[in-house]
């Protein structure tokens, strides 16, 4: 059987996440910051440690299999790969920001000025589609500074929390896309069994996580009523408590909307209500 190879980033913000998402699949491996490769020892699988910008291509051109990497870094590199699954951390947006000082409101203001960025591609399409006509200076990084430092008007950059726009005196103006760290594969690769396994159990976790475990206790009158409250769950379990009249209620709930849910459960007549993580959910 082959080995698969799954590229994930080296060092940085995706690194860490990537990581702790392969281990919760079972995978055994050593995450040496210092090795390229690292081998899993339970599954016919390597570990490509790279530079983000670098995953997309490795994936399209067949050097990996599976990659994950931010939808950002996909879009700006332009490769055909196909998006296996939305990861839910490395949560960004890119947009455009302009200095606190600048007086403009609208997009088409932005006509005729400069715009500093590390995603030419993106931001390229992106006023095109507008019909705008600025000015794209690429640099490396450090974007923020720019206007600052009177290289550009505006900047378009990856922004989490828009403390770094913040504390250089910019301000959030248009959004240009949002991203996540995705997983993501090549087209028409073989291997397609594992891959196949590879995906159910990275699903298996993400499921997992999106909910609770949660036990309830309650009189059986109050049954009809408590049940009503757990859409999306087949059957919960019911099982008898020694004293008379009184059940246990296993089930699921989702992480989303749980502390409204538990009040509603309360009210309904719940009690002693145990929450606990679910490690992994296969269908
Ligand atoms: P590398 O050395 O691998 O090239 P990098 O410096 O290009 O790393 P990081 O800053 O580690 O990249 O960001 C990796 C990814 O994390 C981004 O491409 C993006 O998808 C995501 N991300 C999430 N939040 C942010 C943020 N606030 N700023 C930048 N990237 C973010
Ligand atoms: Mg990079």
């Amino acid at each position: 059987m082959k080995t698969l190879k799954i590229a994930i980033q080296k060092s940085g913000r995706l690194n860490e996440k990537s990581v702790e998402l392969l281990k919760n699949c079972g995978l055994n491996f050593e995450n040496y910051k210092s090795s390229l490769i690292s081998p899993v020892s339970n599954f016919p699988l390597e570990i490509l440690f790279l530079r983000d910008d670098d995953i997309p291509e490795y994936v399209q051109d067949g050097i990996a299999d599976l990659g994950i990497v931010g939808e950002n870094v996909i879009q700006e590199t332009e490769v055909e790969v196909s998006y296996l699954q939305k990861l839910g951390f490395g949560k960004c947006s890119l947009k455009i920001a302009v200095p606190n000082t600048l007086p403009i409101k609208n997009l088409s203001e932005l006509d005729g000025k400069s715009i500093a960025t590390t995603y030419p591609v993106i931001l390229g399409k992106f006023l095109k589609q507008k019909g705008i006509e600025s000015d794209i200076r690429t640099i490396s990084g450090s974007v923020e500074i720019s206007p600052g430092l009177g290289l550009s008007d505006a900047i378009c950059d990856l922004v989490s929390t828009g403390g770094t726009l913040k504390s250089n005196g910019l301000k959030p103006f248009a959004d240009v896309m949002s991203s996540e760290a995705v997983l993501i594969g090549r087209k028409g690769s073989e291997n397609e069994d594992l891959i196949k396994e590879l995906i159910q159990r990275v699903q298996s976790v993400l499921r997992a996580k999106e909910t609770k475990y949660v036990v309830l206790n309650v009189e059986k009158a109050h049954l009809p009523e408590i049940i009503k409250l757990l859409p999306g769950v087949k059957s919960p379990s019911v099982v008898p408590l020694a004293e008379e009249g009184w059940v246990a209620v296993h089930t699921v709930i989702p992480e989303r909307d749980f502390w409204e849910r538990i009040s509603q459960l309360k009210q309904a007549g719940a009690q002693g209500i145990v929450v606990m993580p679910i490690e992994k959910i296969i269908l």
